[in-house]
């Protein structure tokens, strides 16, 4: 039996940010127990590896203030841990009066978020920065950034150990019960007694808020995005960053060209159920997983919305049928052709859907006297790590 003052469930970079802001500010004795071997294995290594700097969000939500701040510590911490972060800037690209209009609310948004941003009324304009976007009108973030989300997640963990945390990979906690006094907690390598308990276990985060009786009018929906990476001869399609205008009704940003710090442009994420937690191939099925997604009440009243059925329907044949991947990506980027894409890596959101079909978009985590679930830790994740896991932190702190 291993005892430690808290454990944070899930090494990915929110409960690895957790961890490095207890470990800051108290004296407390901290397990982080992660079940893969290897760390970013999950959303944290599998995502478009985009800083947002805040324009997307509603100004005074928490979302606004956590991407916002998290950019700004992002790009500090990547300098001063040499983690490849390039500040590139992203274009927001409208392709209607009714996109464009959009803009307008985002650049609201940004002046309200203290973001900068350039409103380009022209094509010409937007060729000036991307040769290849096509649109009538675009919003230009110059403060948007690409970072390396896996070495991230590993500087962290280096990081957090050097203050005396005690990384446990290879551990799955299978079972959580509360005692009189704390925690206990099976794991695929024993049991570990635990007065503080912080769940991060991002796509299995409900699974274990649930056994002690948290979240239960919540549960976690696995949508995937898949990427294609543009063969390298034709990169130069994307310069930097190229996003659509976004849908306020979709919690999604839709397929985007991203270039990687490694110079490989990315395209994608579509958003597809996935057949399982960690399915991540359009083959694999976890049956169970599956069963729990299609039977919960949750799930069932989403999708009695005719836009999420017509949603759905389209980022399937997105997942199944390439030319339709290739149609998506040709919305933003006209020359690009199928032969020009290939198939190329995919992460899971752990998107939280409350029991009445709502599809939950806010960062939402549950407290306890002893313990704090993290339910929600919605994209932009990344972006917010730091402010976010220091909050969390913070909020855990005062209960110890
Ligand atoms: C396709 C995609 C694109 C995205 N793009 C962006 C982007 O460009 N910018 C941005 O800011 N955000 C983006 N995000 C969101 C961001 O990646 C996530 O919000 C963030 O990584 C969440 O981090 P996490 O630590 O909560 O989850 P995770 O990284 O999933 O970490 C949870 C960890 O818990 C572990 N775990 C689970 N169950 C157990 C258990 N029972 N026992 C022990 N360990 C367990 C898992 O192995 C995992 O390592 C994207 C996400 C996806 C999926």
């Amino acid at each position: 039996m291993m005892r430690h003052d808290v454990a944070i469930v899930g090494g990915g970079c929110v409960g690895l940010s957790v961890a490095k802001h207890l470990s800051e500010q108290t004296d407390l004795d901290v397990a982080v127990l992660e079940k893969e071997h290897h760390l970013a294995s999950h959303q944290s290594g599998r995502n478009s590896g985009v800083l947002h700097p805040g324009f997307n969000y509603p100004p005074d939500s928490k979302k606004a203030r956590f991407a916002t701040e998290g950019t700004a510590r992002m790009k500090a911490y990547c300098e001063e841990h040499d983690i490849p972060c390039e500040e590139w800037g992203v274009l927001v690209v409208a392709k209607d009066d009714a996109e464009e209009a959009r803009l307008d609310d985002l650049a609201e948004q940004a002046e309200a978020n203290g973001v900068e941003y350039e409103l380009l009324r022209s094509r010409e304009a937007i060729r000036e920065h991307e040769p290849h976007a096509e649109g009538q009108a675009a919003l230009y973030a110059p403060e948007a950034a690409s970072v390396d989300s896996e070495q991230y997640v590993y500087a962290l963990a280096k990081e957090v150990k050097e203050a005396g945390v005690s990384l446990y990979t290879g551990y799955e906690v299978s079972q959580i019960e509360h005692g009189t006094d704390g925690y206990y907690l099976e794991t695929s390598n024993g049991r570990f007694d635990v007065s503080y308990l912080v769940n991060a276990a991002g796509l299995h985060a409900d699974t274990l808020a649930h056994q002690v009786g948290v979240g239960e009018e919540y549960q976690v929906v696995p949508f995937r995005g898949e990427y294609y990476e543009v063969r390298p001869e034709r990169a130069g399609l994307c310069q930097t960053m190229i996003y659509p205008a976004p849908n306020p009704e979709l919690p999604f940003l839709g397929v985007h060209y991203t270039r990687r710090t490694d110079g490989k442009v990315i395209v994608g994420p579509n958003a597809v159920l996935a057949f399982g937690r960690e399915a991540y191939d359009n083959t694999d099925v976890n049956p169970r997983e599956l069963f729990e997604t299609l039977t919960y009440p949750g799930f069932r009243r989403l999708l009695s919305s005719k836009l999420m059925i017509k949603v759905a329907a389209s980022e399937l044949n997105k997942s199944y049928r390439k030319e339709k991947f290739t149609e998506a990506s040709q919305r933003l980027v006209p020359d690009v052709r199928s032969e020009d894409l290939r198939k190329s890596y995919a992460g899971i959101r752990a998107q939280l859907v409350s029991e009445d079909g709502e599809l939950v978009k806010d960062p939402l985590f549950v407290e306890r006297d002893d313990a704090v679930h993290i339910l929600n830790a919605v994209s932009p994740g990344l972006t917010s790590s730091l402010p976010f896991g220091e909050h969390i932190a913070e909020t855990l702190a005062e209960k110890a």
